[in-house]
């Protein structure tokens, strides 16, 4: 809309926009300024919890999907769980869509709101009467709430929820963008506070015992895995008079208690520094990195005897069966190349280890999670090989990482992958394709390589694709023509002028 000019001297009524205002305008974008309502609403507890157990920088936000969609993901899989969530409408559309996209198969439960719902404090008694609507006994063991970024920054009150209705258990938690960086971390957040919650049932008197229950003392294993693999590590534990125990996030209620009631916790994926609290407040010793590879599997089984306090000799046992099955699976499907790997699981630095140990050459892992304790033995043991480890990386980073090394296969998140095949290199998207098969001891060993080598080997289908196609589709020709376009650069000067003059005739006005 044209502004009238003032013929009173007066000066002209203007909002100055920073760039910093310009740039927080709305949304994901927002974080800043929804960060700072958040603290004065009451919330600065909850979010310098956040930024102690998932530390920021070099790169602060999410660059993929929300956060809040690890921890609803985690909600949705477990059974007699309700998930209901509250936040914008566009927010909670995309949270269910991907959710149901990925076969959730379960109601997600909204509470809206309007500006005045929110401002005087109704959502948070319209959240409680939909909990206690939907806390129904014979339907639910637990009503999971989750606050998404605007009733975070509004201070909703989450925690002044009923604990418990009719036996159903209430869990409420914040899950604001501007305070999880990624949806990695989410899931941390409610296996977190599910296990606090166990944990102090637990302590109050006995609790339900699991459907089985193995004869030997357990090892929980934390973090989400290809479902073979909990069986392969029971097997490599037998030797140590050990077995696999439930893998958190959990898919019942009751397996937290099993879980929680464990020789000790391998942090299968490094990341979930809520969940470690729990477990060591119940006194449980937490080991790092996973049985991946020879080399991997060797110091894993060391780590969990000594934790445990197994004879070596035990130990011994268990590496002399395994090592050798894990040496020769690798030996039979090697991998040659130069392979980047990127990606947002939690599980980048075990997949670049078997890449190595399989013969391959890996000069650079980017993870957007962050540097753990739990990850320093992958790390050191990568960095030995030559290998740049990247946390809380960037897809600018990775993306530069491939315009560094030139790899003859790129690994990693959807942009990534498409930057990839658009220099004709070929990629696998991280999360369908290198998530979904087993990673420890002799299954692991030896499996990437079918997909990995498949790949490797279409590089001549990229050279066909990528001379076929040359320069179809970007500058002047992109779009869709019914004839060959042609370049116009001269009619491109003579707008550009026209613009300028336009643009000063129009300062020119305004002083
Ligand atoms: S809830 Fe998720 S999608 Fe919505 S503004 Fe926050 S980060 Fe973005």
């Amino acid at each position: 809309m044209d502004t009238p000019l003032l013929s009173s001297g007066r000066d002209r009524d203007r909002i100055d926009l920073t760039p910093v205002a310009a740039a927080d305008a709305g949304g994901c974008a927002s974080g800043s300024t929804l960060r700072e309502a958040a603290e004065l609403a009451g919330k600065s507890e909850v979010l310098a919890r956040y930024d102690a157990d998932y530390p920021k920088g070099p790169h602060d936000q999410p660059q993929s999907m929300c956060p809040a969609f690890g921890s609803l993901r985690v909600g949705l899989r477990m059974r007699r769980t309700a998930t209901i969530l509250s936040g914008s409408a566009c927010c909670v559309y995309g949270l269910t869509f991907t959710s149901h996209f990925y076969g959730a198969k379960r109601t997600v439960g909204y509470v809206p709101f309007s500006s005045e719902t929110l401002v005087t404090g109704k959502l948070f008694e319209d959240i409680r009467d939909a909990v206690h609507q939907i806390a129904d006994p014979e339907l639910y063991d637990t009503v999971i709430v989750t606050n998404l970024c605007v009733p975070t920054a509004s201070g909703v009150p989450l925690q002044l929820l009923p604990k418990e209705i009719n036996g159903v258990r209430i869990i409420g938690i914040d899950v604001p963008g501007f305070g999880i960086p990624t949806h990695a971390e989410a899931k941390d957040v409610l296996a977190g506070a599910m296990l606090n919650y166990a944990r102090k049932e637990a302590e109050q008197g006995p609790v339900a015992a699991p459907k089985e229950r193995p004869d030997r003392p357990t090892i929980t294993l934390l973090g989400e895995m290809f479902p073979a693999d909990p069986p392969g590590i029971g097997l490599m534990l037998e030797p140590l008079g050990l077995a696999a125990g439930p893998v958190v996030p959990t898919r019942e209620w009751r397996e937290l208690y099993s879980a929680l009631d464990c020789a000790a916790v391998a942090a299968i994926h490094p990341f979930y520094t809520a969940s470690v609290r729990e477990f060591e407040a119940a006194g449980r010793t937490v080991v790092g990195s996973a049985p991946v590879g020879r080399d991997g599997t060797a110091a894993w089984l060391d780590a969990i005897g000594k934790a445990c306090g197994i004879a070596q000799d035990k130990v011994d046992a268990s590496k002399n069966k395994f090592l050798p099955a894990i040496s020769a699976a690798l030996a039979a499907k090697p991998i040659a190349g130069r392979i980047t790997v990127s990606g947002y699981e939690g599980s980048e630095l075990l997949v670049a280890r078997l890449l190595i140990e399989s013969g391959a050459e890996v000069p650079y892992v980017g993870t957007a999670c962050p540097r753990t304790v739990w990850s320093d033995p992958d790390r050191e043991w990568l960095e030995a090989h030559g290998c740049r480890v990247q946390y809380r990386a960037s897809l600018e980073q990775d993306i530069a990482a491939i315009a560094e090394y030139g790899p003859d296969l790129a690994i990693g998140t959807t942009p990534v992958v498409q930057y990839a095949k658009q220099k004709a290199i070929p990629a696998l998207y991280f999360t369908n394709l290198i998530s979904a098969r087993p990673l420890m001891g002799p299954a692991g060993a030896g499996s990437l390589a079918m997909v990995v080598n498949a790949a490797l080997a279409n590089q001549h289908r990229f050279d066909t694709m990528k001379a076929f196609f040359e320069g179809v589709g970007t500058g002047p020709t992109a779009g869709v023509w019914e004839t060959t376009p042609v370049d116009r650069p001269e009619f491109k000067a003579k707008y550009a002028a026209k613009r300028i003059a336009a643009a000063k005739a129009e300062e020119h006005i305004g002083t």
